[in-house]
């Protein structure tokens, strides 16, 4: 039914796995699951090449977990493993500190219900 996507890197033909988009305004280059669709800065990448990638200079990696094979997931599943990449990186603080939950400085973009993160040793 969808064309076969493939990898975008030159001389290279390999099926995709993973999309990499480029989030310009915060130097952040995102490497997650196979876009369901190709956006403007999104970059398909073979399994080779999604694990040999490296950010420019002054440029972070933010790595989302993806299974291998060309799994499109559902919203829900992407929703959860934002969420759970915005656990893994908030600092540890005990309870009482909060008061600040509607802005979260780890957060850096949205993507419709896709949040970019901040790698938390950044
Ligand atoms: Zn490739």
């Amino acid at each position: 039914m969808s064309p076969v996507r493939r990898c975008s890197r030159t001389a290279c033909g390999r099926p995709a796995v993973a999309t990499l988009t480029y989030v310009y305004a915060d130097s952040t280059a995102v490497l997650g699951p196979l876009a369901t669709y190709a956006e403007p800065h999104c970059y398909d990448l073979c399994s080779e090449h999604s694990e040999r990638l490296t950010a420019p200079r002054g440029w972070e990696v933010v790595r989302l977990a993806t299974d291998s094979g060309p799994v499109v997931p559902s919203g829900d599943d992407l929703e959860a493993l934002a969420n759970a990449v915005r656990e893994a990186a908030r600092p540890q603080r005990g309870p009482g500190s909060g008061g600040t939950r509607d802005i979260d400085p780890q957060e850096v973009a949205r993507r419709g219900h896709l949040r970019v993160l901040r790698s938390p040793e950044s």
